[in-house]
């Protein structure tokens, strides 16, 4: 099938990528999982014009809505292959779809290191938390433990300070700046060193046992350790992703492959709602002048 535009990803850059490209009349497909957008298991308040908590999977599906209300196709699938054929791109999706396009926008956001302990995976959104600047409202009073070694996670335990009672911050040894550790350090932050071994609790985190055989009461652990990105999919494309993953852009959101946009968390951090729309409506724009050959 042939379309002006494929926006790969159904997360909030790539959805208001469609928004923007829809509305300006060029064909649009969106290919993606909202489930999968890291957005999907947000309890998000920080979002200009959302007052108190909303799901993130509400917000998602309301911009599919919207999406698709003014004209986009969605295609909830994966993409599985891209390529370039001279000035036109085609993808191809995992039950064989495949779209000619003059133009992509590529929004596939990263995938966040697991620690991959027991509890993990159990307690996403129930005390285990990827993200504290998203999350630390809801620890207000409490006590948490901070996971990594690196900037995030200096930074991380340094934030908690300003909401949790009670911050401890496991690392083998910190690897961000010294200032970031010293300002973690001078605000309180109880560095332990021995590696987590298991995430404890009873329907919500309770507490974090580590190697040592020591167990801390904790009500949130926020695992900072960076993140793996998907941008694997340009290279097929003829882009080279950057040393750290992510998609170099202009200010246009263009890469230099002309006709490639791309927005959201796979460009870089910081990795927010309001950022990821905020680059998807200038990546739908430029790229709808793209389609439309406006200079
Ligand atoms: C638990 C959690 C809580 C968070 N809380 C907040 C918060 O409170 N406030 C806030 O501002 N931010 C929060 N964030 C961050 C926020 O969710 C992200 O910054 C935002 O979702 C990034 O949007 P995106 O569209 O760039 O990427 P994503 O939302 O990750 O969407 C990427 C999309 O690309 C799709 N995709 C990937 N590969 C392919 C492929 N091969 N083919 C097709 N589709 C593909 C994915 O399935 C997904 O649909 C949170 C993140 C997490 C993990």
């Amino acid at each position: 099938m042939e379309t002006d535009i494929v926006v790969i990803g159904a997360g909030p850059s790539g959805i208001q990528a469609a928004i923007y490209t829809a509305r300006r009349k060029v064909s649009t497909v969106i290919v993606g999982k909202p489930s999968n957008s890291a957005a999907a298991d947000a309890n998000i308040e920080n979002y200009f014009g959302v007052v108190g908590p909303v799901k993130g999977i509400d917000l998602l599906d309301n911009g599919i809505k919207q999406a698709v209300s003014f004209g986009a196709e969605f295609v909830e699938e994966n993409v599985i292959s891209t390529e370039r054929d001279g000035k036109l791109f085609v993808i191809k999706t995992e039950t064989g779809k495949e779209y000619v396009a003059k133009s992509v926008v590529v929004a596939t956001g990263i995938s966040r290191v697991k620690l991959g302990i027991p509890g993990e995976k159990e307690f996403i959104g129930k005390g285990v938390s990827y993200c504290s600047v998203c999350d630390c409202n809801f620890y207000k009073g409490k006590t948490v433990a901070v996971i990594g070694d690196e900037t995030e996670a200096a930074m991380s335990a340094d934030l908690m300070t300003k909401y949790a009672t009670q911050v401890y911050w496991i690392t083998k040894g910190p690897k961000a700046a010294k200032a970031l550790v010293d300002r973690a350090l001078l605000a309180g932050v109880v560095v332990r060193d021995s590696p987590p071994k298991e995430i404890t609790g009873d329907g919500k985190v309770g507490g974090l046992v580590l190697e040592d055989g020591s167990e801390i009461a904790v009500d949130g652990v926020f695992i900072e350790l960076g993140a793996k990105s998907a941008a694997d999919l340009v290279m097929d494309m003829d882009l080279m992703p950057e040393m750290d993953d992510t998609i170099k852009v202009d200010a246009k959101y263009a890469t230099k492959v002309p006709g490639l946009f791309a927005c959201g968390d796979v460009v870089g951090k910081p990795w927010q709602v309001a950022r990821a729309v905020g680059q998807g409506c200038m990546a739908g724009l430029s790229a709808a002048d793209y389609v439309k050959g406006v200079k």
